[in-house]
């Protein structure tokens, strides 16, 4: 079990001094390339292949959050964290033409 800030730590240890030289712009387009990896292993993976692509997905979004200074446990819990932020309820009741 590991919580959203565990992971960022993690992330920010393991990653950040590269994570800094690369930048936010080169960093964005490593997140924009495994992204595609994602979408191409939604249709066609296995998901052992799908474990593998969600891990990079979110270690790169994470990386971008480090890289400008962003709490990623206070930007969901901001959002998030007292249900859904259009219709305030814990389960959406949004009409299902909105976005959330
Ligand atoms: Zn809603």
């Amino acid at each position: 079990m590991m919580s959203i800030a565990q992971f960022q730590q993690l992330i920010r240890d393991m990653y950040l001094e590269k994570d800094l030289a690369r930048g936010v712009d080169g960093t964005f387009m490593w997140l924009m390339e495994e992204v595609g990896e994602l979408a191409s292993c939604l249709r066609h993976g296995t998901h052992e292949e799908r474990l593998e692509e969600f891990a990079d997905v979110l270690a790169w979004l994470t990386t971008i959050a480090n890289v400008v200074g962003v709490d990623l446990t206070e930007a969901v819990s901001r959002k998030y964290g007292l249900g859904c932020p259009g219709c305030g309820q814990v389960v959406c009741s949004c009409a299902a033409a909105e976005k959330p």
